[in-house]
């Protein structure tokens, strides 16, 4: 049976299959890790620097992760997409090394995570991701082009021990440990077609595509002119971003979801969660929080002794456990990860 690639369901099966092999001595698989069949490339502006730009996605080796190199630039130097190498989070997620740098990462940092990819290397030639529709949901079209395919290694998770909370202004993100990867996330905004807006989601690969990943970004417009003074959004338009004026909305095809703000949102974290490499087990409440939040969270969850631990089998698979029997097991499992 091939490994299913949703994340928190792999997280979970891996759990399980410790508990089981343990106490019946059952077979069971482990996820694999997964990277993209063949090259794909797209192009586009960038949504700040309005730079054009193209990026390619290349297969990668098992346990390379997420790594974006800077074929402009001399050297062609390489970061990694890691949480530690964010440096900028001012209305997009940064990532650099000695003064080269990749913005606004997040959607297809999401598109990765929502799809399962663990390996990639992805060339891109200027400073910033382009940014397509203002949603992931291209770039998940470009890596089911390029088909996902699994690896000889095991795929490891980050399992969430101990609740934590960060808070910043009236917004904040906790966690608590839970038996899936599932995202609870609110917003509230002073505007007629937007304010307070809740989304509940648990990890699917499917429901990702289908209600996460064509959520485009959005702004007010009284924002967008001031951020374009201060030389941002210099490739933002209506055809990437939907735009708010004071009591409407400026795009003419409306909304993709009612809620699509709350649910892009969700995808903004989602996109920089994925900056810890690997899938995480947790449940997560994100209340109007942004990139900035979302970089110190991270850093903190990373950091603070105890509250998470790393899920990795310390044995090869030696055959396949009937997956609907799983479900019958659930909630019964109590952390088996080793501390990091
Ligand atoms: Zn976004």
């Amino acid at each position: 049976m091939p490994a299913c690639p949703c994340p928190g369901n792999l997280a979970h099966i891996l759990l399980l299959n410790s508990r089981l092999r343990r106490t019946w001595g059952v077979k069971f698989f482990y996820p694999r890790q997964h990277t993209v069949t063949r090259e794909v490339w797209c192009g586009g502006v960038g949504l700040h620097t309005g730079a054009d730009v193209t990026i390619r996605l290349k297969p990668a080796p098992p346990d390379f992760g997420i790594r974006f190199q800077r074929t402009d630039l001399t050297g062609k130097p390489v970061i990694t997409a890691h949480y530690r190498q964010v440096v900028d989070t001012f209305q997009a997620t940064t990532i650099g090394i000695a003064g080269a740098v990749v913005g606004t990462v997040e959607h297809l940092m999401a598109a990765f995570y929502g799809c399962g990819v663990d390996n990639v290397l992805v060339e891109v030639d200027g400073p910033e991701i382009p940014i397509l529709d203002g949603s992931a949901a291209p770039y998940t079209g470009l890596i089911r082009k390029a088909g996902v395919r699994e690896q000889d290694a095991v795929r490891r998770c980050l399992i969430v021990d101990r609740p934590m909370v960060v808070k910043e202004d009236g917004a904040y993100i906790r966690v608590t440990p839970s038996d899936h990867f599932r995202i609870d996330c609110a917003i509230d905004f002073p505007h007629p077609l937007v304010g307070k807006q809740r989304y509940s989601w648990s990890f699917c690969e499917n429901s990702f595509k289908r209600e996460i990943a064509k959520a485009r970004t959005f702004g007010f417009l009284k924002d967008v002119r001031k951020l374009q003074t201060m030389g941002r959004a210099q490739g933002g338009s209506l055809a990437n971003a939907i735009v708010l004026d004071e009591c409407g909305l400026l795009n003419r095809e409306g909304f993709r979801y009612a809620d699509e703000c709350v649910r892009h949102k969700l995808l903004d974290f989602m996109g920089d969660l994925a900056l810890i490499g690997m899938p995480v087990v947790g449940a997560f409440h994100v209340h109007r929080a942004g990139h900035s939040l979302h970089s110190r969270f991270l850093k903190q969850l990373m950091t603070r002794p105890g509250t998470c631990s790393l899920a990795q089998p310390s044995c090869i698979p030696t055959g396949v456990f009937p997956a609907s029997r799983l479900p019958a097991f659930a909630g019964q499992i109590s952390s088996v990860a080793k501390p990091i």
